[in-house]
């Protein structure tokens, strides 16, 4: 069973799905297995990281900056390179285990729908098996 949800990202940020994921796997019925984050677009990625502490997402956004900056020998004309290197550093999906109909993530642990190149409206997908 597939799911769709849409968001609107307003600006480079990581945005918490974890609600939609655990929405997704109640309205499956799936009590035992896996669902499956994808995110379709070529600039925006998933993770799943901290969700106790906002500074740990901002580090992360500013560790990816430092990492892959915009730089000036870049030859992709659309201009947003920087964000396809975030996206394929982080990759397009996740995978998480369900069991007993619920997601087995850590205490601390978001699942994450990344935005690098806003502002943009996304789509992402939850395919629960
Ligand atoms: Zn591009």
């Amino acid at each position: 069973m597939i799911f769709e949800y849409k968001l609107s990202a307003g600006k480079t940020d990581f945005y918490n799905i974890t609600a939609q994921v655990r929405e997704a796997i109640s309205k499956s019925g799936v009590t035992d297995g896996i669902a499956m984050v994808f995110c379709p677009h070529t600039t925006a990625g998933i993770t799943i990281n901290e969700n106790a502490d906002p500074d740990v997402v901002y580090d992360l956004l500013l560790g990816l900056e430092k990492a892959f900056p915009d730089r000036p020998d870049f030859r992709h004309g659309e201009g947003n390179s920087s964000a396809h290197l975030k996206a394929s550093a982080l990759g397009s999906s996740a995978s998480i285990i369900i069991e007993k109909g619920k997601p087995v993530l850590g205490t601390w642990q978001g699942i994450y729908f990344c935005e690098f190149d806003p502002p943009r409206n996304r789509t992402f997908f939850v395919k629960v098996m």
